[in-house]
């Protein structure tokens, strides 16, 4: 796998990350839940190996304000599977709108259609709730959606489609990895495994375990 001059695992010539996603968790020294079930159990990978991977993995030397900015971020991204570049995209639209730059970071995440369908407690995962958006198993306002990336408002409806109501992944509602609930930012109509936005969600609504204000010092170098 290549590795950047920090020693970051990066993403392919597509620009996708394929590598195992524990090892993410492993660097940044714990759960990322990226992994749906087994990040539940003993079988983690953090619980068994608490340092980081990698033949120094086990020798690491105190870090300095610079690198726990760049942790911080590195976790922020990982937990939310951002690329950088899209990562930085988000960082300056927050930078750009009204209010605290970081939570409107971590409200541009939050809105991204894959969370939303995460949220809803579909997927076991991020990346599994990707997945069912890619398919084409998520219609948005009546109209079928493939773009994960797509960023939700207030009205918008969401529906998994009569073909996407079979898989597994959402036959699973309510029994969700972790036992995730429905924030209150949506409404969540489980007969019809549909979702309506509400409100923006805030920061005391967004349950992700980040400190956004070291992310926003790190780009504010
Ligand atoms: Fe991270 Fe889950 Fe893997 Fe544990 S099992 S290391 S929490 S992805």
């Amino acid at each position: 796998m290549a590795r950047g001059a920090l020693g970051e695992e990066e993403p392919n010539r597509m620009g996708v990350y394929l590598g195992p996603v524990c090892r993410l968790c492993r660097r940044e020294g714990e759960k990322l839940y990226l992994k749906g079930d087994r990040c539940y159990s003993a079988k983690c990978s953090v619980e068994k190996r608490k340092y980081p991977p990698g033949q120094h993995g086990q020798n690491q030397r105190k870090i300095g304000e610079y690198g726990v900015q760049l942790r911080e971020k590195q976790k922020l991204r990982r937990i939310y599977g951002v690329l950088e570049t899209q990562f930085q995209n988000y960082f300056h639209e927050a930078e750009r709108r009204r209010g605290l730059t970081g939570e409107n970071l971590l409200q541009l995440l939050e809105v991204r259609l894959d969370n939303v369908i995460y949220r809803m407690g579909l997927g076991r995962s991020r990346r599994e709730a990707r997945q069912l958006v890619s398919h084409g198993h998520i219609s948005v306002n009546g109209r079928r959606v493939t773009i994960a990336s797509m960023l939700v408002k207030p009205g918008t409806r969401i529906e998994v489609t009569a073909s996407g109501k079979d898989l597994p992944q959402v036959r699973l509602l309510g029994h969700s990895a972790g036992g995730r609930k429905v924030p209150e930012w949506m409404s969540f109509d489980e007969k019809n495994v549909a979702a309506s936005i509400l409100s923006m969600p805030s920061r005391d609504q967004i349950d992700t375990d980040v400190r956004e204000q070291l992310v926003v010092e790190f780009y504010s170098r």
